[in-house]
């Protein structure tokens, strides 16, 4: 039932229906519909597009309840459904109740100038006006009342009840509630200023403003930079033992150690360390380009261009630093057009004998470790290692200045020719040839790899990949980086200056930590 074609792709949370499946998706399910009609060709459809885009996947946690699809009417296999679903404006958006009856046309809705936020309450509001069977993942959203909360440990086996004291008119609670909906161990409810009893036995006094409440009785007030939304859902998701459901039944961390073959290594999630730098170097060079017996061609060019920037901006131990600046001399000697890898395995090996250089010679995960084997390690440490040199790049003395695509085209090289994951590398390839070659000055190409970066989490958070005890989040979170997060009318901004601050100092080189290196 899915097509791939008009303004909207499988990248995108917006779910592509085609006449082919779209009665079997939208009736009688489980969760509620939200379908765009369109018409690739239009103008308003196309200016909607990045608003429907933007909503489906800040609201993705929510699919379960409530999934927003699009079906394009130019296309003319899909004209006949958008014939029946009666529609002859573009967009129009219509709502399908959980569990609609086959041949329903779906509820109009007038309002497609509206902005994600605004869309988000409407789609609230749809919710709410489920009477007969609601859907059966979407928690509670009314008022809570205060004797409903003495009683709810009675009953549930949470770990924390939220509350979210708010206005009557606010929606931040209700959001809230939805966006933690996939997680285990917490559950949610708005409660009204107007509930009095409470707001004075707490002492709320702002509005809105989040309290946890817990088996023992007790309460304490959840502590975060700005009472908005993002805040919330972030705090709330790393409180200790919420996790995002749908995994194999909760382990003891312990437990889970035991099945990777290595000790835990306790480490600090703010800091960057040089033994997961030089681990990606090992995974790189001589697992996966060693599986390249011989190389040629574009891949020949990827990897001189690889070492060349490891060579320029790599902030390694002196030893290493030796062993890459051999690499790159031996690699500009070779002029063969095919290089084979057991000559290139021989450098990497020092048998060309410089004094004091060597790469380390096993992988060992830090803080791109895994609560489990299959999660986490290299890729994570690949990401951490293209960050690190184009901020490095950006603050390089160098003469001539470094070309602002110079680390990222390195990058985009390796990735193409030689990452192992094909999937990974067709979705890297599809978003730089976007927008990559905007990309005109050094701070930017830093940005740009953060905020694609931040692309790739949000659309694998809950993918099966994502390891439970680190989800996927937009990054740097508000722990890490409360001054770049603002909220304005609901709506979540990234405050640019103070990210590439963040990132400067984040990635430099002074605080790379260089505890477990051999
Ligand atoms: P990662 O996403 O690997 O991040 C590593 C570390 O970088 C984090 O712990 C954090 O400290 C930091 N970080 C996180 N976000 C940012 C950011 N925006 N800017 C700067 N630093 C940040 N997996 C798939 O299943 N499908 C794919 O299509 C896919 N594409 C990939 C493309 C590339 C180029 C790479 C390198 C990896 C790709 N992966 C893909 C793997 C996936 O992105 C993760 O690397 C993997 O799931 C491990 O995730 P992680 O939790 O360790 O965090």
């Amino acid at each position: 039932p899915v097509a791939e074609a008009g303004l909207y792709s499988q990248t995108d949370q917006v779910v592509v229906l085609s006449s082919d499946g779209i009665d079997f998706q939208l009736f009688n399910s489980s969760n509620a519909w939200l379908v765009e009609f369109y018409a690739s060709w239009c103008g308003h459809c196309q200016r909607f597009a990045p608003v429907w885009k933007a909503l489906a996947s800040d609201i993705s946690e929510w699919k379960p309840a409530i999934s927003l699809a699009a079906i394009d009417c130019a296309d003319n296999k899909n004209r006949i459904s958008c014939a029946h679903f009666e529609v002859n404006r573009y967009p129009t958006l219509k709502f399908f109740q959980a569990y609609s009856e086959s041949g329903s046309k779906g509820e109009v809705l007038q309002d497609t100038s509206s902005s994600a936020p605004k869309l988000r309450q409407l789609i609230i509001d749809l919710l709410e006006s489920h009477v007969e069977a609601w859907p059966p993942a979407c928690p509670p959203l009314e008022p809570a009342s205060a004797a409903e909360l003495s009683d709810f440990f009675k009953t549930s086996s949470e770990q924390y009840l939220a509350l979210v004291f708010e206005e009557a008119s606010s929606y931040v609670g209700r959001e809230v509630t939805m966006d933690l909906l996939q997680y285990e161990k917490i559950a949610v409810r708005r409660v009204l200023r107007s509930e009095e009893a409470l707001v004075s036995k707490l002492g709320v006094a702002h509005f809105p403003s989040c309290y946890l409440h817990f088996p023992n009785g007790t309460f304490s007030r959840l502590s975060v930079h700005v009472e908005a939304r993002s805040f919330y859902i972030y705090s709330l998701r790393m409180l200790p033992g919420v996790e995002r459901g749908g995994y194999k039944p909760i382990m003891s961390l312990a437990s889970e150690r035991n099945t990777t073959a290595d000790e835990w290594r306790q480490f600090d999630r703010s800091r960057v360390y040089m033994a997961d730098l030089e681990s990606s170097l090992y995974y790189s060079l001589r697992v996966e380009v060693g599986t390249h017996s011989t190389i040629s061609g574009e891949p020949l060019s990827a990897l001189k261009a690889y070492i060349t920037v490891l060579v320029k901006y790599f902030p390694g131990r002196p030893v290493v630093m030796k062993l890459l600046h051999s690499l790159e001399s031996w690699l500009k000697s070779h002029d063969d057009p095919e290089l084979q890898y057991t000559a290139l395995e021989m450098v990497l090996d020092n048998e060309v004998q410089t004094p004091d250089a060597a790469l380390p010679d096993a992988w060992r995960w830090v803080s791109c470790q895994g609560s489990q084997p299959q999660f986490r390690g290299y890729p994570c440490s690949l990401w951490t290692l293209f960050h690190l040199l184009t901020v490095q790049a950006a603050h390089s003395t160098h003469t001539p200045v470094p070309d602002p695509l110079e680390v990222l085209q390195a990058m985009l090289g390796y990735i193409q020719h030689f990452f192992s994951c094909r999937e990974c590398a067709a979705h890297f390839k599809s978003m730089a040839a976007e927008t990559m070659s905007r990309v005109d000055s050094l701070p930017r190409s830093v940005l740009w790899l953060w905020s694609r970066h931040n692309i790739v989490n949000v659309r694998l958070a809950g993918a099966p990949s994502e390891d439970p005890k680190f989800p996927k989040v937009l990054w740097p979170p508000p722990d890490l980086c409360p001054q770049c997060h603002g909220e304005l009318k609901g709506e979540h901004f990234w405050k640019m200056d103070r990210i590439l601050e963040f990132l400067e100092d984040y990635f430099s080189p002074d605080r790379i930590l260089q505890d477990y290196l051999e």
